[in-house]
């Protein structure tokens, strides 16, 4: 019943995946693979009509496709088992979406987390993840986070010497289990807000400080150092920065051997791009797999160094081709000779990476699929800045009020970085899989958004 779309294929473009029975690399595809076209000539995913999901559920709705988050699961874990010979672990970086049910499926598809904050580890921790496979990041952890972290016994990734002399300050008899964040000193080609490798960075330990920090941590047995971090950016494309990575951090393992550190494990970090456009071509995950892996082995070989259990965090790659944001088409406004503005009834308190990173985003028309591709509009937001524009450039056929927009690949950094901007309440969002949808996040109510506001006695039955 689901079929391509012939007048998308027309226009030159593919959108949707051409098979699920070979799945591409999910982080390759713009659409979710089990995306297709239905004899209503409806978007369908997860075996989920859109445009009835949007009926039940209301706009703007995330919608989470259950499959392709486990394939790109299931696709880490294999290349790294395949491509490494020593032992490895994949966490998800959380931060690119946190909530009860997404933990729940990477933590049943064995993979570990990764956290910035006491509330993201809260939230893994209700999600029945377990410590041993957790890693509390950040650049600023305050004494609560690092408490919780220590009592709930997962490892901390220490970013900077306060941090370590409060640990120190902290430690009962346990020591605690700790990496080292490194800044490697390599740069990426990405945006300048979600670079983080090269030296001018607020986050980790300068390397030329990396003598001081091993000896530091070798004379301070209430740490006990497992293993090293470095994490270069996000939206990575060109495989090169994370094969030199490889051999930065083989090296500081070498380093640390000579202060009778005995570290175990690698964390090479996320930063694998995903396809937000047709002109976006990241390498599978299989291939950027086989390059850290063959990095590592070759690095560890040349300088004579046990192979380390090796940590790869992805966060984007897991979980953005995931998902799609439909929205309800209202306002149209032509601009006579400039431009048409088509509003949805969403924008950037849904999907702030526009406004903030000029993130490039795809839509389609998920109640009349095959149409033909009319016009170039401005799909615009409806919050008060001239900056929520949710896509500048979008081919669409001719719209109308009511229509369903689906902005494609929003799994990663939407809702996580959502808000609450005009007092809009933030979107449900509803896993499907085979035919069902499931609430995983309830739509936020007016009640909600009032529940922590406090009114001073004082202020109450004036007028
Ligand atoms: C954000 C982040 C990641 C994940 O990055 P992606 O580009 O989403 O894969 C991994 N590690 C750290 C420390 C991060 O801050």
């Amino acid at each position: 019943m689901v079929s391509t779309p012939t007048t998308v294929a027309a226009s030159g473009r593919q959108y949707l995946p051409v098979s699920t029975d070979n799945p591409a690399s999910p982080n390759q595809s713009l659409l979710p693979l089990t995306a297709g076209v239905n004899r209503q000539d409806h978007l369908e995913i997860g075996g989920c009509d859109v445009v009835e999901l949007v009926q039940r559920f209301g706009t703007p709705l995330y919608v989470l496709d259950e499959e392709t988050l486990r394939t790109a699961c299931r696709q880490y874990r294999q290349a790294f088992q395949q491509y490494y010979p020593g032992e490895s672990l994949v966490i998800y970086a959380s931060k690119a979406w946190n909530c009860l049910a997404v933990c729940a499926i990477v933590a049943s598809e064995g993979l570990g987390i990764d956290v910035v904050s006491g509330g993201e580890l809260y939230t893994a921790l209700q999600a029945g993840m377990s410590a041993e496979t957790m890693y509390f990041h950040g650049n600023n952890k305050s004494v609560e986070e690092l408490t919780m972290a220590i009592e709930t016994g997962c490892t901390i990734v220490v970013d900077n010497w306060l941090e370590l002399q409060t640990l120190v300050g902290l430690a009962a008899e346990q020591p605690i289990r700790i990496m080292l964040r490194l800044t490697p000193g390599i740069e990426c080609h990405t945006h300048e807000y979600i670079r983080t490798g090269h030296l001018d960075s607020k986050f980790g330990f300068d390397p030329v400080q990396l003598d001081r920090v091993f000896e530091f941590v070798s004379q301070h047995p209430q740490l006990d150092c497992v293993g090293l971090h470095a994490h270069i950016g996000s939206q990575i494309f060109e495989l090169q920065a994370h094969q030199d990575l490889t051999g930065v951090m083989v090296q500081w393992l070498g380093k640390a051997a000579h202060y009778g550190l005995s570290i175990r494990e690698l964390d090479i970090g996320g930063g694998l791009g995903i396809r937000y456009t047709e002109s976006d071509d990241p390498p599978s995950i299989a291939a950027w797999a086989k390059v850290i892996c063959e990095g590592i082995v070759t690095a560890c070989q040349s300088q004579n160094l046990a192979l380390p259990k090796l940590i790869a965090e992805p966060g984007r790659s897991l979980i953005g081709p995931a998902c799609v944001t439909a929205y309800k088409i209202g306002n149209q406004k032509e601009v006579p000779g400039i431009r048409t503005y088509v509003t949805v009834d969403g924008g950037m308190s849904d999907n702030p990476r526009p406004i903030t990173y000029q993130s490039v985003y795809r839509s389609v028309i998920a109640n009349r699929m095959s149409a033909p591709l009319t016009q170039t509009v401005s799909v615009a937001g409806k919050h008060c800045e001239s900056g929520d524009i949710v896509i500048k450039q979008a081919d669409l056929p001719a719209t109308e009020a009511g229509d369903v927009l689906v902005v494609m690949t929003t799994g990663a950094y939407n809702y996580s970085m959502a808000s609450n901007y005009n007092r809009l309440p933030r979107p449900a969002a509803v896993l499907v899989n085979q035919g069902e949808a499931s609430l995983i996040l309830q739509r936020e109510t007016y009640l909600d958004l009032v529940r922590q506001d406090c009114l001073p006695e004082r202020l109450k039955s004036h007028g």
